[in-house]
């Protein structure tokens, strides 16, 4: 199930980053500390009273100078207005009401999205009269907050929480393989798509998405059925591309990441692996989806026979905390390998859903002790008592052991490169869990 979203829009320093953070998960996990994953981005997980959900950090798309300001106001109310499924506008009582506040709010009233109106830096109660004037903004009742000092959050986040859409159970039962296709803007995405969905044996039939305008795409081959997540823009075209519209484009990704069981993320053989691309392919990690690395227009590149080595190598140093995905070359063009693209798409769906029996596990791991003896710290050597596999997509498996901080990262690794040799995983990220047995 797709977690809410929830973005954070109001002009410069009227508090956004500062409630952002306050309200933030950091994640921890052991993921987070691989190579190559980008740190910096634009959205957080955040949890309030059980309810999950991810923020968006549209002040990332804030622009410095003022005469952009609000230009730049406007782009993130409108990616709010896309992609959120709350939006939470911040204004500031120590200004009171601005134009731009004024603008934005107008943008807002006519969204037809669940609006909170958050007055922040009231830092005590004297100054909670400032809150009345923002009335004045024809969102209803504005809460008072202070994100510096972390007053009436608990407040704030009820309210957002409140506005969340009804959970759908139906939606769990669903086993089409959901895919998601990403990339840059121009890399092939939508002549991909219109190749995957003109293929033979091929039928087609669309359901509305979760965000406005979004379309997906459910396809049928062979018995099995696939839903291709938000594809509207790339079945009709009609698009220009800027840089702002790139950065929603990354917002829109990660939303469909987010609901997918399978990640294609489109690159240009001319253009190669971007920042951008490691950014979403980074998300996909630590979301846990699948990944297949697909490196379209490859009739553009001439090739002898070392070629698609020598661009496999590269792929892989770039994006080193994936060596599970795999790569495949195609030409959405010419149509060159278009038809391995679903054949590759149910192998790493059935990787990824893979259950290892218990002994067999235990089995590979006591092999794997054996080759390469477990570490020690201070004097105290960890022990792995046992292993089992506790979870499906993507792959989860629990170490129960002596004491979990002698695990050391490396050798996590270690076990892992054992798993894969033993079992594969091709395409899906493990999650390995170490426990403590009392
Ligand atoms: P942004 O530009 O909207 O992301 O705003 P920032 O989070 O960077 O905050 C702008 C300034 O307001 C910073 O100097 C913060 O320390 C300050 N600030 C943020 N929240 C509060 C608050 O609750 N009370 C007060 N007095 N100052 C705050
Ligand atoms: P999108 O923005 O990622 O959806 O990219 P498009 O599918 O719109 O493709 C962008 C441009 O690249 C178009 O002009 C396509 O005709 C072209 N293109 C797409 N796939 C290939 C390919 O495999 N080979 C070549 N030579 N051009 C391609």
């Amino acid at each position: 199930m797709r977690k809410p979203i929830v973005a954070i829009v109001g002009r410069p320093n009227v508090g956004k980053s500062t409630l952002f953070n306050k309200i933030a998960k950091k994640r921890v996990s052991i993921v987070d500390d691989l190579p190559g994953v980008t740190r910096d981005r634009l959205y957080w997980d955040a949890e309030w009273l059980g309810h999950e959900f991810t923020m968006i950090d549209t002040g990332g798309i804030e622009v410095d100078s003022n005469d952009f300001i609000m230009a730049s106001v406007r782009r993130q109310a409108a990616l709010a207005i896309e992609e959120a499924d709350v939006i939470l506008f911040v204004v500031d009582s120590k200004t009171g009401i601005t134009t731009a506040d004024e603008e934005v709010a107008a943008l807002l009233r006519h969204a037809n999205k669940p609006v909170i109106l958050a007055v922040n830096k009231v830092d005590s109660i004297k100054d909670s009269e400032a809150v009345y004037e923002f009335y004045g903004l024809g969102l209803g009742e504005p809460l008072a907050v202070s994100a510096a000092n972390l007053l009436n959050l608990g407040d704030l986040l009820d309210a957002v929480v409140a506005e969340f859409p009804p959970e759908q159970e139906a939606e769990e039962q669903d086993d089409r393989i959901k895919i998601a296709v990403i990339g840059r803007p121009n890399v092939g995405k939508s002549s991909l798509v219109n190749g995957l969905l003109g293929q033979e044996r091929v039928i087609v039939s669309d359901i509305p998405g979760t965000t406005r305008d979004a379309i997906d795409t459910v396809l049928e081959k062979d018995g099995v059925s696939y839903v291709l997540i938000d594809t509207a823009g790339m079945r009709k075209k009609a698009k220009i591309e800027d840089e702002s519209i790139e950065r929603y484009s990354v917002v829109r990704s990660l939303s469909a990441v987010e609901r997918a069981d399978v990640v294609l993320m489109v690159l240009d053989a001319v253009d190669r692996v971007t920042e951008q691309d490691k950014k979403i392919a980074g998300y996909a990690h630590e979301a846990g989806k699948s990944l297949i690395i697909v490196v379209n227009k490859w009739d553009l590149v001439e090739k002898d026979s070392k070629t698609t080595l020598e661009y496999t190598q590269e792929i892989r140093n770039e994006l080193a905390f994936m060596q599970y995905a795999p790569v495949l070359f195609i030409s959405a063009l010419t149509k060159q390998r278009v038809h391995r693209v679903l054949e590759l798409v149910n192998y790493v769906a059935e990787q990824r859903s893979m259950r290892i029996a218990t002994n067999v596990l235990n089995q590979v791991i006591s092999d794997a002790v054996s080759i390469n003896p477990t570490p020690s710290d201070k004097g105290k050597r960890l022990k792995i008592y046992y292993a089992t596999q506790s979870g499906v997509n993507p792959p989860t498996i629990v170490f129960f052991v002596n004491d979990p901080e002698v695990m050391h990262f490396s050798y996590l690794r270690f076990l892992e490169n054992k798993l894969r040799e033993s079992f594969g995983f091709e395409g899906s990220p493990l999650r390995l869990v170490v426990r403590g047995k009392k």
